[in-house]
């Protein structure tokens, strides 16, 4: 191998291993670089995911936890309208599912683990990448990082703003196992979820900008009660919104990173592994033709993720802001008399696309 890779994506959570794999498969030198000291293991979601999951990511069926059919929507007085699932829909094992994708990335890519990315500088059309051990060499590099990615801040690419903290327990109670709870306006700023990995276990959560323990607090004891035995404990960023521009000079930014994540649901898995697919064929081509600038990237990356995902963002925000700016009674109202509406709101999809398709 010659000294200077391909392309260095920085983080190894789902979306950059699965970059990483598309790359690799096509011969192409990748390195992975990842602060953390194993894959999957810091990693925070509920694992809420739809069928898309399978032919997005290609992993196994064994990651499956539970499977959903149904959704109640709550309103803060306790009504709810309940949706059935026209496709399935899945609870996964995110540490197993990261894992796996680690595993087929290591087969296509070198991955270092407990390297973090500082900083780059481009040098004629070579880009120094200054980790907090050594110095690699490299055509271009994605990032991979995560909603506050440091490659977007070095690269002085703008990240929405808007940035939610998010966290959850799984707790014991007893649930409906097929069916996920979405109580709307528990926090100012989302809502916050019951999806249960069986009768007896459930992720809890929520999100909010600010004080979001307190909501967390307040809606367990509203849905659970005042003592609760819990098994597992997670905190995170969910940066939601649509980024104006997701590449600079030699760098493109995917998934997490890119904010490419559903507005109305913070859910990101899927749609970083569209983008994964599209962010691999632009840079084969970059590489093939030797062109890595703003504008080259622009038109091959940005511009073709966003014909797939721009209107189903776009939605997604109008949905979180419209239910977000609804005064309590009127979504109470909405909710009991939307049993008219029912088919049209079953018939919605989950990652709000309008194909089928996993790409
Ligand atoms: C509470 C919560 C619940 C969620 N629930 C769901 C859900 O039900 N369904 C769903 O689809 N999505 C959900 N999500 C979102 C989902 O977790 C993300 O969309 C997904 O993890 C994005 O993957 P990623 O690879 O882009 O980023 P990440 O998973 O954040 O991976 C980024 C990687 O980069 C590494 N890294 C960061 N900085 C550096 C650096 N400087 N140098 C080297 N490595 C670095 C990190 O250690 C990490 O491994 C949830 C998120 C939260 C917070």
């Amino acid at each position: 191998m010659n000294n200077i890779y391909d392309i260095v994506i920085v983080g190894a959570g789902p979306i950059g291993c699965k970059t990483a794999e598309l790359l690799g498969k096509n011969n192409l030198d990748i390195i992975v670089l990842e602060k953390n000291n194993e894959i999957g293991k810091y990693s925070t979601c509920t694992g809420l995911v739809s069928h898309r999951i399978f032919d997005s990511s290609r992993v196994s069926k064994k990651i499956v936890v539970n499977r959903i059919q149904k959704a109640r929507f709550y309103s803060t007085k306790n009504n709810f309208i309940e949706l059935k699932h026209k496709t399935p829909v899945y609870v996964i094992d995110r540490n197993k599912f990261d894992k796996e994708l680690g595993e087929k990335a290591k087969k296509y890519s070198k991955i270092k683990l407990s390297t973090s990315f500082e900083d780059y500088m481009i040098d004629e059309n070579t880009v120094r990448v200054k980790t907090n051990k050594e110095i690699i060499k490299t055509k271009m590099i994605i990032g991979a990082d995560g909603p506050n990615s440091l490659v977007a801040r070095r690269a002085k690419i703008n990240l929405p703003d808007n940035l939610l903290v998010g966290v959850q327990q799984t707790i014991k109670s007893d649930y409906i196992s097929d069916t996920v709870e979405l109580w709307l306006k528990q926090s100012p700023d989302f809502f916050a979820w019951v999806v249960p990995e069986n009768e007896e276990w459930a992720r809890i959560g929520i999100a909010a900008k600010n004080n979001v323990s307190e909501y967390f607090k307040k809606f367990v004891e509203i849905r659970i009660g005042k003592k609760i035995k819990y098994k597992n404990q997670i905190s995170g960023l969910i940066r939601t919104g649509i980024i104006e521009n997701s590449v600079a000079d030699n760098v493109i930014l995917v998934g997490d990173a890119a904010s490419q994540v559903k507005p109305f649901s913070g859910g990101g898995l899927i749609y970083g592994l569209i983008c994964s697919k599209i962010a691999a064929d632009a840079c084969i081509k970059s590489i093939k033709k030797k062109k890595y600038d703003s504008l080259f990237l622009k038109e091959n990356y940005d511009k073709v993720w966003k014909e797939k995902l721009y209107w189903p963002m776009k939605k997604g925000v109008w949905l979180s802001k419209f239910i977000n700016n609804l005064p309590e009674p009127i979504l109470d109202f909405f909710i009991r008399s939307s049993n008219i509406i029912k088919p049209f709101l079953e018939d919605l999809d989950m990652d709000l696309l309008s194909d089928n398709s996993s790409y």
